[in-house]
């Protein structure tokens, strides 16, 4: 699970969602940074969504990651950096 939620344009629903990147935060925030491909995906009725952000969207992406300001964290928590704990999900 990534802990990085968005909203971002899904073309194929054709509205603005909450988006995940594929990529964990580390990977994502270079990807930024070098221009390259960011894809995101999102659950919707008839299953998963999964492209590219636009470049207006990554430019979106890249402004709030800098304000830290992060959506879809329960609580008050957004610094987690200390550890390096990991959840795992078998199956
Ligand atoms: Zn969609």
């Amino acid at each position: 699970m990534v802990d990085i939620v968005f909203q971002a344009h899904c073309n194929i629903c054709n509205k603005a969602v909450s988006v995940a990147p594929v990529l964990n935060r580390d990977d994502l925030v270079a990807a930024l940074e070098r221009g390259a491909d960011v894809r995101v995906t999102h659950v919707a009725a008839q299953g998963d969504h999964t492209w590219s952000l636009s470049a207006q969207d990554k430019q979106n992406l890249s402004n709030t990651i800098a304000k830290g300001f992060i959506l879809g964290s329960s609580g008050s928590g957004l610094l987690t950096s200390s550890g390096g704990r990991k959840e795992r999900h078998s199956g």
